[in-house]
């Protein structure tokens, strides 16, 4: 489960159960001081009982470790408040702390994905089981706020702090220039495409999203540590694959457009999902969830570029080509 990767710095791979994502990747920096862990796996007892071994078997004395958050999703946030002392720091971002520590924010994403056409039982089922409900941090954590150009040092790790808003409005990477190493959250992943969901009609995640691609495009990076699967080397092509493959879904969510105007509910049941069911009415709840989220944020970056138009048919809304 532990994996050296460069000299004083770890991977501990923390399981997530039922998830399709399989686990999550913490990484460690051990030093003299204090030493840091980025990100930290769900607050549950499977994620709890392989870190608690991993930092132990590190030799990391949690009453000296501080915290870097990449992200608000549970998996990365979740086991921190678990995790961290009194003597900890925990560097987390203003836009998803105060998603975080706002009442209200599940009620809000429900009516959003109501009117955008998600049949009511399958809403509270999927609102009931959501990992970011049932695995969030418990309590409340002080943050220290983190923006564009701060920095950590850490040990012989000198870090800059990166806003990358698309994947969550917050979302941070850490750069390490000298070392050409980029911790890259949810933002560039490998094996597996990030999602990228749309929750509020405020937004527009996909065009952020393209952009924080563009910006990290000409970094020097080496070596990439990611939030799942395995870390990589190719940083700019996997960028240029990762904006082909939205390139991909927004030419598929015009063609299905073209069979005529319909809510985003049911242009996410005709979209092609990398997943082991065969027909969208066996996708479970929570499959259904992300799906409709991905297809609600390609809408609206469509709709913000000109190529489609909505309006409220009764107490929906449906999308159709301009
Ligand atoms: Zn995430």
């Amino acid at each position: 489960m532990i994996e050296e990767i460069l000299p004083n710095l770890y991977k501990i791979e923390v399981p997530l159960p039922q998830s399709p994502l399989q686990a999550i990747n913490s990484y460690v920096i051990k030093a003299q001081g204090q030493s840091l862990i980025i990100d930290t796996g769900q607050n549950r007892e499977e994620c709890m009982s392989v870190m608690s071994s991993g930092l132990k078997e590190l030799d990391v004395d949690l009453k000296r470790a501080d915290f870097f958050i990449t992200h608000l999703h549970a998996d990365h946030l979740g086991l921190v408040s678990t995790l961290a002392t009194d003597t900890s720091t925990v560097y987390f971002n203003q836009a998803d702390a105060a998603i975080i520590n706002s009442v209200g924010h599940w009620e809000e994403v429900s009516n959003f994905a109501r009117i955008n056409g998600f049949p009511g039982d399958e809403l509270q089922r999927a609102i009931k089981n959501h990992p970011g409900r049932k695995y969030s941090i418990r309590g409340h954590v002080d943050f220290h706020i983190s923006k564009e150009g701060d920095t950590i040092s850490i040990g012989d790790y000198l870090f800059k702090c990166i806003e990358t808003p698309g994947h969550t409005k917050g979302h941070i990477c850490l750069y390490e220039p000298s070392k050409k190493l980029f911790i890259s959250g949810d933002h560039v992943l490998n094996d597996i495409t990030p999602n990228i969901s749309l929750w509020s009609d405020k937004e527009n995640p996909l065009s952020e999203y393209l952009e924080s691609l563009d910006k990290v495009y000409n970094f020097e990076v080496e070596l990439v540590l990611p939030g799942h699967r395995g870390t990589f080397k190719n940083f700019k092509e996997r960028i240029q694959e990762l904006k082909h493959h939205h390139q991909t879904r927004v030419n598929e969510v015009i063609s299905i457009l073209e069979k005529g105007s319909q809510d985003a509910f049911k242009v996410a049941s005709q979209m092609t999902w990398d997943v082991t069911y065969e027909f969208w009415e066996l996708f479970p709840s929570a499959q259904k969830w992300f799906a409709f989220g991905e297809a609600v944020a390609h809408l609206k970056y469509l709709e913000e570029k000109g190529k489609i138009q909505r309006e409220m048919r009764g107490r929906k809304v449906v999308f159709s080509l301009k």
